[in-house]
């Protein structure tokens, strides 16, 4: 069977006439507005000059030019990408727009990010579990293709993944992607912390493929909200259809329209990371209590320890918090570090080299 969005959407969804707002019926700049029942006087706080950002108007419900800024950033057309009140907004939508409550199911792979799975249950859908392998945290693609059923729409992979920090392989993504008629979505949260590159080329040989990536990590801006998804402009299309009309607001667009003109400054914090994990990796290792350092793509460290309520508690006495991720599956034994700045990482590892088991 061939890929086919139509049939695969909710039929609700496909009927849909989307909310029209005030700006998406007139999209001039110059005039008089008097159609969206605004306060036109302003509003009782202003911003810096160097903001455009007139507080008492409605936000621009497609964020024209901070897509076209973030579409050169990643090589893509304002038509291939959609953004959201964080990545989390696109989730929740791809599961609305695909999956019928008590009926339909995605597939996730633990351990991994929660939303997940959260989302779905919100939206009372089914998840359907396929654990990655132990200790190398690979996709179990024989395992997914026997899980895929009639009704699965979505599957789920973070690449690199959260809280194990380290990629997929891409022969197994590709042959998922190849065996499978829905809609594969790859979260890319953590990619600019990667030796190896986002999958954004692929939209072009996958009408199927789903990316989400975000402004939260590397970029700095998580207290924003804004994350995004590419695909194709049927898939971009529907997504626009189900989100709330200015479900990101003024502030965050221009705040994100300045930032994105400051690449070569997340370009150097990305360097700085990624040596500090490596750095970070080698030392913790060599601590008597650290069973193992898994390799990571990301900008954080999943570390088995044998003792890992031991070392979080002692660590929060000395302010320092980290993640026990020791109860999720797979993940006995372990705690998730965020790898901080210079100083911070230097705190920690005096820290831990402190700890007497
Ligand atoms: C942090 C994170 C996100 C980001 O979510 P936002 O809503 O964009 O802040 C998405 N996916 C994964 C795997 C994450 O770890």
């Amino acid at each position: 069977m061939e890929f086919d969005l139509n049939n695969l959407l909710r039929q609700n969804i496909k009927r849909l006439i989307p909310y029209s707002s005030a700006r998406d019926e007139y999209k001039g700049k110059d005039g008089i507005f008097l159609d969206a029942n605004e306060n036109t006087n302003g509003a009782p706080i202003s911003f810096d000059k160097d903001y455009q950002i007139n507080l008492n108007r409605y936000p621009d419900p497609l964020q024209l030019e901070l897509k076209e800024k973030l579409g050169k950033i990643k090589g893509l057309a304002i038509e291939n990408i959609f953004l959201g009140n964080g990545s989390d907004e696109a989730i929740d939508i791809l599961i609305r727009a695909f999956c019928y409550p008590t009926k339909e199911n995605i597939i996730v792979c633990p351990p991994t990010y929660g939303m997940y799975e959260i989302s779905a249950k919100i939206n009372d859908v089914e998840v359907l579990k396929v654990p990655l392998t132990q200790d190398t945290f690979q996709l179990d693609t024989e395992g997914i293709l026997k899980t895929i059923n009639e009704n699965t729409k979505l599957i789920f992979l973070c690449c690199p993944n959260n809280p194990t920090g380290n990629g997929v392989k891409w022969d197994a993504i590709k042959l998922i992607l190849d065996s499978f008629n829905g809609i594969v979505v790859i979260d890319e949260a953590y990619i600019n912390f990667a030796s190896y590159r986002s999958l954004i080329p692929e939209l072009l040989n996958y009408p199927n493929l789903v990316i989400l990536q975000t402004l939260s990590k590397a970029w700095g801006l998580a207290g924003l909200r804004v994350g995004a998804a590419f695909a194709s402009q049927q898939i971009i299309d529907v997504f626009n259809k189900i989100k709330p009309p200015y479900n990101i607001n003024s502030v965050s667009q221009q705040i994100a329209i300045k930032a994105l003109d400051n690449l070569g400054q997340v370009n150097t914090w990305i360097k700085e990371i990624v040596a500090q994990r490596n750095l970070l990796s080698d030392e913790i290792s060599k601590l008597p209590f650290i069973l193992k350092v898994y390799p990571s793509d990301a900008n954080f460290i999943l570390v088995k320890t044998n003792n890992p309520s031991g070392i979080y508690q002692y660590l929060a006495e000395n302010k320092i918090i980290i993640r026990n991720r020791s109860s999720v599956l797979l993940c006995e034994g372990c705690l998730r570090i965020t790898i901080g700045t210079i100083e911070e990482n230097k705190t920690l590892l005096n820290a831990l080299k402190n700890y007497n088991q």
